[in-house]
């Protein structure tokens, strides 16, 4: 028993073959260990397609240990990243990392989510590559200047921007607010890919404490419509074929839906939910399977207050 965890963990640190996560595909979560996973895997990448890297380090939320998402783009003239991780540690070993895969420097950065999780680590990519440029939303820079980031984003998208660099075309959308108002995603049109941030936290039960619940269902439906292979989630495992990550994005969407379902059924029963902790819509919510999401008992309330709260037309415009 012992040789095989063994030899499981060298794979796991590996990271080269997709399929190491059949066995375990069954399970849906975005739990480290309930993928069989251990802290000491993480970091850890493997290449999408050719130069395309989805790259996973560790967050620890609740009591739960899950995966944060980076996407890494390496052409013939530098390397574009699409969001970071949460902290200067995590940065440092990112920047180590990169080193492996690539001599490029790194350019861009596209901040896709201004969430902590996904910019605390940038100060330590921008100490190794100082002439990198960061880019976002109006919106998440506002936000980020409001927590008094270090670093902002010197260039903005409002709804869409095309970037060449070194051959590869890199598409940064605003398809509409979702998780953060902020959002944004990158589509790599040779490839097909799609990296979604936080748009889609593949099997984390929807996070809408600053979200947009019904725009974020049509968000991921502008998304769903376009010609994209592989949907790269900016939370959950990025280790499954592109059918799966197409499939799951699928499930996403109707647990986002499901959420806004619930909150209406429950506030037409006459039932409450002014704040996460004063919410009893959630004891008597129906969940079904989305109890076994990761970060359930912590998202769930907060997902139905801000629904309740989309519902009083209390949301920023
Ligand atoms: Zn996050």
């Amino acid at each position: 028993m012992k040789t095989l965890n063994m030899i499981a963990g060298a794979l796991a640190c590996a990271f080269v073959a997709p399929s190491l996560a059949s066995g375990a595909e069954a399970v849906k979560t975005a739990n480290i260990a309930e993928r069989g996973l251990k802290p000491a895997d993480f970091p850890r990448w493997h290449q999408v397609v050719p130069n395309v890297y989805a790259y996973e380090d560790k967050l620890t939320s609740a009591g739960q240990t899950l995966t944060t998402n980076s996407l890494i783009v390496v052409t013939t003239d530098g390397v574009v990243i699409v969001d970071g991780q949460d902290n200067i540690e995590q940065g440092k070993a990112m920047v180590a990392n990169i080193k492996k895969i690539t001599p490029q420097p790194v350019k861009y950065m596209i901040i896709a989510s201004d969430h902590v999780d996904h910019v605390g680590a940038n100060p330590a990519l921008k100490e190794a590559w100082p002439n990198m440029v960061f880019i976002s939303t109006p919106a998440s820079k506002k936000t980020m200047e409001a927590q008094k980031r270090e670093i902002l984003a010197s260039e903005l998208v409002t709804d869409k921007r095309d970037l060449k660099v070194g051959g590869t075309d890199i598409q940064i959308l605003n398809l509409g607010r979702g998780h953060t108002g902020g959002d944004l995603v990158v589509y790599l049109p040779q490839s097909k890919v799609m990296f979604m941030s936080e748009l889609y936290d593949r099997y984390v039960f929807p996070p809408m404490v600053s979200g947009f619940p019904s725009e974020w269902v049509a968000t991921i439906k502008k998304a769903q419509a376009m010609d994209v292979t592989w949907y790269i989630p900016g939370h959950g495992f990025t280790d499954s074929d592109a059918p799966t990550l197409k499939a799951d994005l699928g499930e996403y969407l109707k647990a986002t839906e499901h959420v806004i379902s619930e909150a209406k059924r429950l506030r037409a029963a006459g039932l409450t939910c002014e704040t996460e902790k004063n919410c009893p819509a959630h004891e008597k919510a129906n969940w079904g399977s989305y109890t076994a999401w990761t970060l359930y008992p912590q998202q769930a309330p907060r997902a139905l207050a801000r629904v309740y709260m989309e519902m009083d037309g209390k949301l920023p415009k």
